[in-house]
């Protein structure tokens, strides 16, 4: 049986828990690994390896620190097959999907390649006589990563490329449920040129995370996961006095104005919706539908195309989604619809009983089309994070704009029209971080910065791109008198340069 270890000081051990889990390839539920869950014993290995290297790898100049990003993006872009195959056999999305996941990995390595210039300090001379103030961000120490199992490639490199770059060194802790990505993510930095403990992977559960949280030589941490545990996270690692980020779960609406081309709109829905079997915290889960006219005709397009998705394992080029990630998430989707139907949703498309032939036991989901359903319905409240897709009918553009508003996650959001003023007061009033005018999924490219609103992110940073430089390092203001030949005298009163 394979068995994935952590990576400690650049050596690969099992830790001393003896504790270990099953690893599931979930196209055809047979267990294909088994990964080590490591405790406090291996944080605080990893936090020691981490705590030698970051003297010499903070004073790394910045330029060269990038120019390791320059190869390592090389050495990405010419391994990207086998990271999209990692990614799939451990989480089940198809190739061209994984490939995806890679391309948004690569694009955060090209920010932090020009770290340099990101941390660029500033300058003001003759503040006071003789005087010159200068501002520059430094390095924090060591920072923890915490990653959820959806995107086991791209999350982890949300946040190791800026840390690293920044001058930290990094404890990675993946999740348990797809984990081999992270390793490969090692080998790759190693590939290019990353000294030893520069970068650490840490497995394992609730334990590890604890041992991270609590562990005093962590200055920051930052995490994307639930929501439930993105509280707990910000909460404990604030009250442990580090610098937490923690993204959470998401509730996505989609609204489709009488005047949007409608086509446009389904094609938009299926793909954010279904793509990746809704496993994306920017999946779209709800449309909302302006008027009954709009709303019928919408239906009308969407439910045979949802009952024709073309699901199948990742070694299947013609797949548009592969399976959910475990038996148990199936089941609690499955939960999730029969909720919806007992509280009055409509289902106009059941994905419920899809069984593949040839791959009985994988953890196949088949698409499902929800349509009336209501704010109050337990299927609207809660994150189903699976192929449902809930259609919402709104009578105007106020209503559906205070619908929103009024969920308790603010992810992503977009609205689909023709109408400039819409799109206007759309994107001014609408209390979400991510918002899309006629684009249904967007996430923001590296050069900006990624994050919710409202019970989707906990902490004042977003992940990536210039939020990331901030987030990752500290300010320092150094104020120099030259010449010392200058007698300004004993000043009692609070001193002002000028
Ligand atoms: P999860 O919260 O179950 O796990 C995330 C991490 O927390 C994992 O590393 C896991 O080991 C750890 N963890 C799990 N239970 C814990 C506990 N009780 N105590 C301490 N640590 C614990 O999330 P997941 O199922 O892996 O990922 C899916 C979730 O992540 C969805 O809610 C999705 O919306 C969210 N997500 C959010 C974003 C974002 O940017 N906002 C991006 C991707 C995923």
């Amino acid at each position: 049986m394979n068995r994935i270890e952590h990576i400690i000081g650049g050596q690969m051990t099992a830790g001393s828990s003896g504790k270990t889990q099953a690893v599931y390839n979930p196209a055809t539920g047979e267990q294909s690994a088994e990964v080590v869950l490591g405790g406090q014993t291996e944080i605080n290995a990893a936090v020691e390896a981490a705590k030698a290297a970051f003297e010499n790898w903070s004073s790394t100049p910045p330029a060269r620190r990038g120019r390791l990003m320059i190869a390592l993006h090389g050495i990405m872009n010419a391994r990207r097959d086998e990271i999209a195959q990692t990614i799939s056999a451990e989480h089940g999305k198809t190739h061209d999907d994984a490939l995806g996941e890679v391309t948004r990995a690569l694009e955060v390595v090209e920010f932090a390649a020009g770290i340099a210039a990101h941390l660029q300090g500033d300058f003001s001379r003759e503040v006071g006589p003789g005087i010159d103030t200068c501002a520059e961000r430094q390095a924090l120490g060591v920072v923890a990563g915490i990653t959820p199992f959806n995107f086991p490639s791209m999350v982890p490199l949300w946040m190791i490329p800026m840390a690293i770059a920044c001058g930290n060194t990094f404890v990675l802790k993946p999740s348990e449920r797809d984990p081999s990505s992270a390793n490969l993510i090692f080998d790759l930095f190693k590939e290019a040129g990353l000294p030893d403990g520069v970068l650490n992977v840490v497995h394992g559960g609730k334990g590890a995370v604890d041992a991270v949280l609590d562990h005093p030589d962590i200055q920051a941490v930052s995490f994307v996961g639930s929501t439930p545990i993105a509280e707990y996270v910000y909460t404990r690692g604030c009250a442990a006095g580090k610098r937490v980020q923690a993204l959470g779960g998401a509730k996505n609406h989609m609204i489709i104005m009488p005047d949007a081309d409608l086509d446009q709109a389904a094609d938009a829905l299926m793909g954010a919706g279904f793509g990746s079997a809704g496993e994306r915290c920017m999946a779209i889960s709800v449309a909302v539908p302006i008027g009954e006219e709009t709303a019928d005709a919408l239906v009308a397009k969407l439910a045979p195309r949802v009952a024709a998705l073309k699901i199948g394992p990742s070694t299947d080029e013609t797949a548009e989604m592969g399976p959910v990630i475990t038996a148990e998430a199936r089941k609690r989707i499955k939960g999730c619809i029969d909720a919806g139907e007992k509280e009055g949703a409509k289902v106009v498309v059941d994905g419920r009983g899809l069984k593949l032939q040839g791959y009985e036991n994988g953890f196949w989901m088949g698409g499902t089309l929800l349509d009336h359903v209501t704010k109050d319905m337990s299927v609207y409240k809660t994150e189903i994070f699976g192929p449902v897709l809930s259609v919402l009918r709104a009578d105007n553009y106020g209503q559906a704009v205070d619908l929103i508003n009024a969920h308790e996650y603010g992810n992503g959001t977009a609205i689909f029209t023709r109408d400039g003023d819409a799109a206007r007061d759309f994107t001014n009033r609408i209390k979400v971080g991510m918002v899309g005018v006629n684009v249904p999924i967007p996430v923001p490219v590296a050069t900006h910065s990624f994050g919710g609103w409202k019970r989707s992110s906990f902490g004042a940073h977003g992940i990536y791109g210039p939020e990331a430089v901030h987030f990752y390092t500290r300010l320092k203001t150094v104020t120099t008198r030259w010449p010392t030949g200058i007698r300004a005298g004993a000043q009692f009163t609070f001193p002002s340069m000028g």
